[in-house]
């Protein structure tokens, strides 16, 4: 048995099928003398074939994003040029006579050290574009295809190292059962997406991928955070029953989906969902969320080489509202960088991405791209109730810069006579540190707050969000992160807009008391986790929440306000714990 992190819900039982990204497989072949002038051909047609790919995505890029993103691939084609390394690859062919994929990766390697241990800031950043274009050669030297996880012929687990946020959202529901990952934390965009798509998961597990086989026979329980490997029959009915139960819980949960989300002494609250994708507005629909509380757009730019044009943009965000006619779908401008990463527009390499050039300061650094996406959901805002909300600010001057191009996006929209909501509500996000303190003066420029727990969380306590080694740190409950949560909410009610939350904080039944206590007026979360949230909320007092949290507010840390809540949640509601796990 592996104890990991629990990602998402859920148990799944199947066979193991081990996915692995990072590397290309490469046989040391050796190969006769007369073989050498056909093996450099071979070299020859990688490169050629390699440069055409390339020149392609170049060609792609500068019409979708301008020049200057497609400038970045000139370094690519740099490399597939370089003499050196093309004459010690031929060197090498000659001198050592095994096949050119082999002698190739070694040059290439060499080449990758080098470069990474340069003092030169800007020749240590060249280590990412040789990786990549090496990694590009070497695939079309083996033929291989790359490898995805959209293709799986049969129902499997899959155990990697990591996924990426694009892995996951590439996943096929169907064949992918469950997954489970050596690294990666509870509120990773991996783990977000595993909830999304209610495939179960575990991550954080260290060393899945050294104790697993191809084939093995796995149960993953992504509620408690555990992998059982090659189980006995007697444990495997065990989880075929807990299977059963936890399919009839959620089941039994759906009868409430058309309840409002309202405590036994009348208190309302709204109950949104997150998604990633507009094909989940059925799961948001089937499972009753009063709207979209977050739309991850950046999802829309993932598993393509391209990058979604206006129109496209504009097709997605209305087909996501005319199918939610009247509720709020709040769409959240790209959030790029931290942990989502796309090969077609390359960011640079950077020592803390989450730290870095993220989300509303690359959308300000890049208004052309900005803009395009600011105009979609414009257009798209007639047809429902979309109201658009801006990531990562860290403070007022950001926010309106932020809005100072939203007004240039209106405007260009009013002189081509194209129409749009002229009242659009306008969000910031507070999920960092410096946002959540000075958010009486945010309160006062937007028309609603919406608290990003998963980022506020690794911010205001220093802990990367995905970083299984430092997990144990990451506390909802730390009083530092309570204090900040209590200001937004006051700060927010004082200037009468609404606050409400979408990070993973917002859809734990073991932290409700004290945001309901707090006053929080909406919580957003995926789809799949709606119902259960709606059942504790509609059966508990707002008074009692209140009082909760008057205490929790006292405790001195976060282990004591988290016993001190879950024992009131056991007290107020025995039924859930008993329904969730017996
Ligand atoms: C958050 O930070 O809490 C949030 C909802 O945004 P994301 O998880 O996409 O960073
Ligand atoms: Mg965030």
């Amino acid at each position: 048995m592996l104890k990991g992190i629990p990602a998402s819900p859920g148990i799944a039982i199947g066979k193991a099928f081990l996915f692995d990204t990072s590397q290309l497989i490469v046989n040391e072949k050796d190969i006769k003398q007369d073989a050498i002038p056909s093996e450099i051909t071979r070299f020859e047609e990688a490169l050629i074939k390699t440069r055409s790919e390339i020149l392609a995505i170049q060609k792609k890029i500068s019409k979708e994003m301008g020049t200057q993103h497609a400038e970045i691939f000139n370094a690519h084609l740099l490399v597939l040029e370089d003499r050196m390394l093309i004459e010690e690859v031929i060197e090498g062919l000659k001198k050592e006579r095994k096949c050119v994929e082999y002698i190739f990766s070694k040059v290439i390697e060499k080449y990758i050290k080098v470069f990474s241990k340069m003092n030169d800031e800007y020749l240590k950043e060249r280590t990412s574009d040789i990786e990549d274009v090496g990694k590009r050669i070497l695939k079309n030297l083996i033929g291989a295809q790359e490898k995805t996880l959209s293709d799986l012929k049969e129902e499997v687990i899959v155990v990697a190292y990591d996924l990426s946020p694009s892995d996951t959202a590439n996943m096929h529901k169907k064949n992918v059962k469950g997954f489970v990952t050596d690294i990666g934390g509870r509120t990773s965009h991996t783990a977000i997406m595993a909830k999304s798509l209610e495939i179960p998961a575990v991550v954080g597990l260290e060393n899945v991928t050294a104790r697993v086989k191809a084939g093995d026979m796995l149960i993953v329980d992504g509620a408690d955070g555990i992998v059982l490997i090659n189980p006995d029959k007697t444990v495997l009915k065990k989880y075929e029953a807990k299977q059963q139960k936890f399919v009839e819980f959620e089941k039994t949960l759906l009868n409430l989906k058309d309840t409002p989300a309202t405590t036994l002494d009348g208190h309302r609250v709204e109950i949104s969902a997150n998604i990633e994708l507009p094909n989940e507005v059925s799961s948001v629909i089937a499972h009753g969320a009063e709207g979209i509380g977050l739309y991850r757009t950046e999802f829309l730019y993932m598993n393509r080489n391209d990058v979604p044009d206006e129109e496209e943009q504009f097709e997605a965000y209305k087909k996501v509202t005319t199918r939610l006619p009247k509720k709020p779908v709040i769409i959240r401008t790209l959030d790029l960088g931290g942990d989502k990463f796309l090969s077609q527009l390359k960011f640079p390499h950077e020592m803390n991405p989450f730290l870095g050039w993220r989300a509303i300061r690359f959308c300000l650094a890049k208004p052309e791209v900005f803009k395009v996406q600011l105009r979609a959901i414009l257009r798209a805002s007639v047809f429902g109730n979309i109201k658009i909300m801006f990531p990562m600010i860290s403070g007022l001057g950001e926010l309106r810069q932020a809005i100072k191009v939203l007004e240039e996006a209106k405007q260009e929209l009013r002189v081509k006579k194209v129409s749009f909501n002229e009242n659009i509500e306008v969000g910031a996000m507070i999920e960092i540190p410096s946002a959540a303190l000075t958010c009486d003066l945010l309160a006062k420029e937007v028309d609603f707050f919406s608290i990003g727990t998963n980022d506020l969380i690794q911010y205001s306590l220093a802990v990367d969000r995905a970083n299984e080694k430092i997990a144990y740190l990451y506390k909802p409950t730390h009083p530092a992160v309570l204090r900040l949560i209590k200001n937004i909410i006051d700060s927010g009610h004082k200037e009468n807009i609404w606050v409400g939350m979408c990070g993973e904080m917002a859809a734990e039944t073991g932290f409700v008391l004290i945001l309901l206590g707090l006053g929080l007026d909406e919580f957003s979360m995926s789809p799949v986790l709606v119902p259960e949230m709606k059942y504790v909320i509609s059966n508990v007092r707002f008074e009692d929440a209140r009082k909760v949290a008057e205490e929790a507010m006292k405790l001195p840390t976060g282990e004591e306000v988290e016993t001190f809540t879950n024992k009131r949640l056991n007290e107020l509601m025995p039924l859930l714990k008993k329904t969730k796990k017996s």
